[in-house]
């Protein structure tokens, strides 16, 4: 008679294909592979493995919140980029005596640091980055125009707070309503959005607007309602056509009547 397995005497669960460490926890809807416990992404009653979950026939939104999940974007790079100059005005400030503007300069650059290393308590204290500057202007007796820089910095400090993008780099979780809005914004015939800003762009600019037409036509082209998932914007595609349109022969003659000039009287 065999001695009894020295560790288990349950039979053993196959371990995932990707994670071998792990057992398996059952087989994908798709493909019908094992996955384990950490991988596994539910959608609508159905299970599947990691690499079928994040298909965009399966499910878009959260293989776009896996992708975006912990990654930086613009805004934390341009914190990284900002520290420096919130460093240099410290040290400067420190140097002169200066401790009042000292302390809020280091203020700044904790902030923007700790924004770019991911650290969560960064997203709520950038909001109190402007009230503690204006609390600063206020005590050294300054006028209220200094609302003029820090209002807008409010504003974008409001705007990233609320941000689902930003949400996503904090890795904080964000509801399906939330992910489908970023996955228009973002991920939705990006091109059509594109034409449309152009052809807004060409009405001042006017360079831009033949650019405007023809990413207009190709997000056109691209406009597809019956794909998985579908592809929308045909009005913001058209609107860049149009618009395009407008400013090159609005610009066109312009220029015309500018070079043979009407003579007077
Ligand atoms: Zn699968
Ligand atoms: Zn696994």
């Amino acid at each position: 008679m065999s001695a009894p397995a020295a560790s288990t005497a349950l039979p053993e669960a196959p371990p995932c294909p990707r994670h071998p460490e792990q057992p398996a926890v059952g087989t994908c809807t798709r493909c019908g592979g094992f996955y384990c416990e950490a991988e596994a992404l539910r959608h609508e009653e159905r299970t599947y493995c990691e690499a079928c979950g994040v298909l965009p026939e399966v499910g878009h939104l959260e293989g776009m919140k896996r992708k975006l999940w912990g990654k930086r974007d613009g805004w934390a790079w341009l914190m990284l980029a900002s520290a420096p100059l919130h460093l240099a005005f410290t040290v400067a400030m420190g140097m002169d005596g200066l401790w009042h503007w000292a302390v809020l300069g280091a203020a700044d650059t904790a902030v923007v640091g700790a924004w770019f290393l991911g650290v969560r308590l960064a997203r709520p204290a950038l909001l109190l980055l402007p009230p503690l500057w204006l609390g600063g202007f206020l005590l050294k007796g300054r006028d209220l125009w200094v609302l003029v820089p820090l209002v807008p910095a409010m504003g974008l400090a409001l705007w990233l707070y609320a941000s689902t993008r930003v949400r996503l780099f904090f890795q904080l979780e964000v509801d399906g309503e939330r992910l489908e809005r970023l996955w228009d914004a973002r991920e939705n015939n990006p091109l059509a959005r594109l034409a449309l800003v152009c052809g807004l762009a060409g009405l001042v600019v006017p360079v831009v607007a033949p650019l405007a037409m023809l990413l207009g036509l190709v997000g056109l082209h691209r406009v597809n309602p019956g794909a998985t998932p579908p592809i929308g914007k045909r009005m913001h595609a058209l609107a860049g056509v149009m618009l395009g349109g407008v400013s090159v022969v609005g610009w066109t003659g312009f220029l015309l009547m500018g070079r043979w000039p009407v003579p007077p009287g």
